[in-house]
């Protein structure tokens, strides 16, 4: 006679034979991608700044690894976030934006669009805990949001510190290093709500780093993604009291020293809960420094011009990955790497597939990372709005319009289109002094090749700005 406690001790057998099995399925890792606003390439000590002091930044390249050639998609603010967060360069999202308008304003009813599919949206297929902490940018009404897009939460500023303005005190030089707070009135966000207005702009790094540590703290038993926008260094400048007189390099290292102390932060809190050997942390910036804000604006180290531009300075970026055990400790790359390929790669690791609807332009930085390949990327597309400017194939980058990052009224800030392509090789010369076109007429014609390839396959998408 059939008895149900034998079928039920079956069923109990059954399952516990498949409990190890579930077991030694490898977690997917954590992931966190902690982003400087116009951070320069040369403001950190890893990168050679003489005299702002980035101990945590330091340690955590001897401890991972530090990227040369690594590159944003954008110049500026809001088509660099795009891009990061979806691996699609921001003309097909309609996110490039244009010369009137290059980031999103205010008055901007677009954002990024809802079909577009973030790094957030993609591992939470894959069951990841989600958290928006900084600055978005990529749009204010409610389809936009953050939560809108993948993340389970938000706590930030919606725009950049300057975008905020209280009437007519914010006509000050914003690149002044004794700006008042009562110049702006940012509004603080929670998830959609705003909670405070105008909130302490000197306390944003500090309370963003509270956030990060215990989002950290709150998901360790399942596996999560943060992403960690600051919104400094972008200018206005301030620093709460710890390190508010503290850098040499001034108010601008006082600011860059607090994200340094946050990234230290982090990395700590990962590794008193355990975590450091499960995670994979990259740091990197948006964007160049902004040098027309003189003392308030950052460096691009060896690199020509900054932000706004599609020169080296405007688009190459400081790139830190950190894994201990997985990432090799003190490795420096070279290869070219892009903020469009985080996505890739995040998906890769948690086992995430990403959409073929679409023209996706990252690859999976894998190989790279945990050393057992070659790069898969051999080409970056400078964009300059929806305008392309610029190709970088291996060594060579051709320049096919140059303009500084942000014109002013001199003779020399002007747009130029250069019928001949500007060449440059960007391992000799990283500077971009030395134009060697002439001597290169095939390099050219091959980079010519690749933009014709690259615009007869490309959907512009509708302009959101
Ligand atoms: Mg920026």
């Amino acid at each position: 006679m059939k008895s149900r406690p034998n079928l039920l001790f079956i069923l109990c057998c059954f399952l516990g034979s498949l409990l190890p099995l579930a077991q030694a399925v490898a977690r997917p890792p954590n992931i966190i991608i902690i982003l400087a606003d116009d951070l320069g390439y040369g403001d950190l000590g890893c990168y050679g700044h003489p005299s702002i002091r980035t101990p945590n930044l330091d340690r955590m390249a001897a401890e991972g690894m530090r990227f040369t050639d690594f590159y944003v998609a954008a110049t500026v603010c809001t088509p660099s976030r795009a891009a990061l967060l979806t691996g699609r360069l921001p003309i097909r999202t309609g996110m490039a934006g244009s010369e009137s308008r290059r980031v999103l304003y205010g008055v901007s009813t677009g954002g990024l669009p809802t079909n577009e599919v973030t790094i957030a949206t993609a591992l939470k297929s894959k069951n990841y805990a989600t958290a928006c902490i900084g600055k978005w940018h990529l749009g204010h009404l409610p389809q936009f949001l953050p939560t809108s897009h993948g993340f389970d939460s938000y706590f930030g500023l919606l725009w950049s510190n300057d975008m905020e303005p209280n009437g007519k005190n914010a006509k000050r030089a914003s690149q002044d290093l004794d700006a008042d707070q009562s110049w702006w009135k940012p509004s603080l966000y929670r998830n959609d709500k705003v909670i405070e207005q105008p909130t302490d702009l000197s306390l944003l790094t500090k309370r963003y780093t509270a956030e990060a540590t215990q989002f950290i703290r709150d998901h360790k038993k399942k596996p999560f993604f943060l992403y960690l926008p600051h919104t400094y260094p972008h200018m206005p400048l301030f620093a709460s009291k710890n390190f508010k007189g503290t850098s040499a390099r001034g108010l601008y290292g006082d600011v860059v020293q607090e994200l340094d102390w946050s990234v230290g932060q982090i990395l700590e809190t990962l590794r008193k809960e355990n975590l450091a050997e499960n995670t994979l942390v990259f740091f990197t910036s948006d964007n160049g420094p902004w040098l027309i804000k003189e003392l308030a604006g950052g460096s691009a180290g060896p690199l020509r011009e900054g932000k706004g531009s599609t020169w080296e300075g405007g688009m190459r970026e400081p790139a830190i990955a950190w894994w201990p055990k997985k990432i090799k400790a003190g490795g420096v790359t070279s290869a070219l790497a892009s903020s469009l390929d985080l996505i890739n790669t995040c998906a890769a690791l948690a086992g995430a597939t990403l959409p073929k609807d679409r023209t996706m332009d990252g690859v999976n930085l894998a190989p790279i990372l945990f050393g057992n390949g070659k790069s898969e990327r051999d080409l970056m597309f400078y964009y300059r709005g929806n305008e392309l400017f610029a190709v970088r194939k291996g060594d060579f980058k051709a320049h096919f319009q140059t303009a500084p990052g942000y014109p002013g009224n001199r003779a020399q800030d002007k747009f130029e289109k250069h019928e001949t392509p500007l060449l440059f090789n960007l391992v000799q010369d990283p500077g971009e002094r030395f134009n060697i076109a002439s001597a290169h007429a095939d390099v050219l014609a091959d980079i010519q090749r690749e933009v014709a390839k690259h615009r007869a396959n490309l959907v512009p998408g509708t302009p959101q700005y």
